[in-house]
């Protein structure tokens, strides 16, 4: 055996060093009111320790859950480390579901105490108090409006208590944050990741091909921190020191983002497209753009698949796009599409879009229906599965069968795997559209529909056809005022797939269906147009 020490990899080390090595690092937070509240890492973790403070005053133990219903601010990044390093369970929400499943989500956590930002508490929290018994309502922002007798204002709550707390010493696969799926192919399942696998993947986020985070960097999470904890910034940028900027409730205002990045002078930001279709909105040409954006090196796309368009359009500015492949089951950290040295400026557009390399710390590999491994060629295409240390290797409290008998996670998507290692996603199983016995890309079509000037965005899903089984229909937003003309938009697929791919019919709509993580609803689509 070696003769090396071994450390817990807990959150809590993260803390401690960011506090020790970068405390006087700023942080940058949109409040409600639109106005930036600022201060450091130092103050930031003085506080948290003043909140965990609180919460154990309160009666939160290790391994209860405490349920955010928060934004991408400064109150939830101190209630991140407030809680899971007390040994409790930051179990964060997604404000976007239905409130039945959130509910539904709170109860099966059986979440003791909920943490809400003041708007939210107006619109959802102060019901939900009502059919859940929380032992403390705690909201953020609220200047002291909030009523009930378990509701307390955030800055109140915590007034008074010490800023150093007595840390317990936690076991590094002890429970830190729970995240539900947000169900766009099915019901909510839970992700409870630990303090270790929290720890690896933000080493693994803050690696030059991943984020690329450092003391040199300012990163905005444009991801929401209710949602597979923001893709582990909040984690990585005190890891290495990275100042942050947080859009607050603002992540789907590209006039925000943009003024951050401007002002702010943001090096770094990640999203999904949609974050940065509207952000493209607030361009008034390329002059401006370049200049609104020169701060900006990098984009980091991920959570979908990118449209070659959107792509050319925010490199037409300045900064680099990534593009990467993740899910709330892998932290998310899965791969990215960062250039290697030999192929600067020669890759085609095409490869730039593919969804990037394996990251180390997670294996992948693709598969058949017999469960047999396919070979990385470019050319096979199968059920993409991976494994790895921050992979869930199970749902929170709920039988599935995603995992094979050699730990397998298979991840509903359907890829190839080319020969320079770069995994290409067709699809989702559940969005593939079967057409006379052979599959059909959504994601090839959407992309294509996507890079005619007219279409905003464009969705494509499976129709039933008596024939064919089913046939792709076209869903798209136009991008001016001008309609989209079908017949000249089928034209464009010409020369670009097969025949037979081309969708059968086009439909205009104002506003495509999003998730509550931004991305196109599908499910909602299909049901719209599953009587037409
Ligand atoms: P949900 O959308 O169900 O909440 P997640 O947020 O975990 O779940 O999303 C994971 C899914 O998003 C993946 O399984 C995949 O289908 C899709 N996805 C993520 N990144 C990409 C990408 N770069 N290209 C295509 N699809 C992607």
């Amino acid at each position: 055996m070696g003769n090396m020490m071994t450390m817990p990899l807990t959150i809590t080390s993260i803390m401690r060093h960011a506090q020790q090595v970068f405390g006087h690092v700023d942080l940058v937070s949109v409040n409600l009111d639109l106005s930036r509240h600022r201060y450091n890492y130092s103050v930031c973790f003085q506080r948290a320790a003043q909140l965990a403070g609180a919460l154990s005053q309160a009666g939160m133990k290790q391994g209860d859950c405490v349920a955010t219903l928060a934004w991408n601010d400064h109150y939830h990044l101190e209630a991140y480390y407030a809680i899971s390093c007390s040994g409790a369970i930051c179990h964060t929400i997604n404000p976007r579901l239905h409130p039945e499943q959130i509910k539904c989500i709170i109860r099966s956590a059986n979440d003791r105490f909920l943490l809400i930002s003041a708007d939210l508490y107006a619109t959802l929290g102060r019901e939900l108090g009502k059919s859940i018994p929380f032992e403390k309502i705690i909201v953020y922002q609220s200047d002291n409006t909030v009523d009930g007798d378990n509701s307390v204002d955030y800055d109140s709550f915590i007034q008074g208590q010490d800023i150093h707390f007595p840390w317990p010493n936690l076991d590094e696969n002890q429970a830190s944050g729970l995240c539900y799926t947000s169900g766009t192919t099915g019901n909510p399942k839970g992700a409870l990741y630990s303090h270790r696998s929290t720890v690896l993947h933000s080493y693994g986020m803050a690696l030059p091909d991943s984020l690329n985070m450092s003391l040199s960097t300012k990163v905005m999470p444009v991801v929401p921190m209710f949602h597979v904890n923001a893709w582990g910034i909040p984690y990585s940028a005190p890891m290495v020191g990275s100042p942050l900027v947080l859009p607050g409730r603002y992540m789907g205002d590209g006039k925000v983002l943009a003024a951050l990045i401007e002002e702010e002078e943001v090096t770094s930001a990640a999203g999904v497209p949609t974050a940065w279709v509207n952000l493209l909105d607030q361009m008034k040409n390329q002059e401006d753009g370049i200049k609104k954006l020169r701060s900006l090196k990098m984009v980091a796309i991920g959570g979908a698949s990118a449209p070659a368009t959107l792509v050319e359009k925010i490199e037409a500015l300045g900064p680099r796009v990534r593009t990467a492949w993740g899910m709330t089951e892998t932290s998310p950290l899965g791969c990215v599409n960062a250039l290697a040295h030999s192929d600067t400026n020669q890759v085609s557009i095409n490869d730039r879009l593919k969804a990037g390399r394996p990251v180390y710390g997670i294996e992948f590999r693709i598969v058949n229906d017999r469960e047999e491994e396919l070979p990385w060629n470019g050319e096979a295409s199968g059920h993409l599965e991976v494994r790895g240390n921050w992979v869930c290797r199970q749902y929170y409290h709920q039988e599935a069968d995603n995992w094979d008998h050699h730990g397998w996670f298979n991840t509903g998507d359907i890829a190839k795997i080319d020969t320079e290692s770069r995994i290409i996603i067709t699809d989702r199983s559940k969005d593939l559209i079967k057409s006379g016995g052979e599959w059909i890309s959504s994601i090839d079509l959407e992309n294509i529909a996507a890079s005619h000037p007219d279409v905003r965005e464009a969705a494509v899903i499976a129709m039933p056809d008596p024939k064919w089984d089913e046939r792709p229909l076209l869903v798209v937003t136009p991008n001016t005022d001008k309609d989209i003309n079908p017949a000249e938009l089928l034209e464009f697929y010409q020369g670009k797939v097969a025949n037979w791919w081309i969708p059968d019919r086009v439909v205009q709509i104002t506003d495509l269906p999003h998730t509550a993580t931004g991305k196109v609803d599908k499910k909602v689509l299909r049901a719209q147009f599953e009587e037409t």
